[in-house]
């Protein structure tokens, strides 16, 4: 039975990052700052995608909300929690500040 459960929290994961919009966005800016690494030798010392400072909501600490992803926001540095937590920082910020690009803090999500 072991295999059905780690199948159950692959579906699960994936859902995650089928509900969450923001994904494609990252995946298409990534790959544009990469290329501009590629065409630019300046620009590979420059951090191309920021990591969070960080490892919490800023607006769910303040109000001692929980979270269940984090985003990074690739314009100012914030780190907000994603759309599947509670609050949906990120996409607050995002539509508040106008910043587009909000890269996935989690280890191993891009
Ligand atoms: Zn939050
Ligand atoms: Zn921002």
């Amino acid at each position: 039975m072991r295999n059905e459960r780690r199948s159950g929290k692959l579906a699960a994961g994936l859902a995650h990052e089928l509900n969450n919009p923001a994904s494609a966005v990252i995946r298409s800016a990534k790959s544009l700052s990469e290329d501009l690494v590629a065409a630019d030798p300046h620009l590979a010392a420059v951090r191309t995608v920021r990591g969070p400072a960080r490892r919490e909501c800023e607006e769910c600490v303040k109000i001692a909300a929980s979270w269940v992803h984090l985003r990074t926001c690739q314009t100012c540095g914030v780190t907000l929690c994603c759309d599947s937590s509670p609050n949906r920082h990120a996409s607050k910020h995002a539509h508040a500040s106008g910043h587009p690009v909000i890269a996935s803090a989690e280890p191993g999500e891009r």
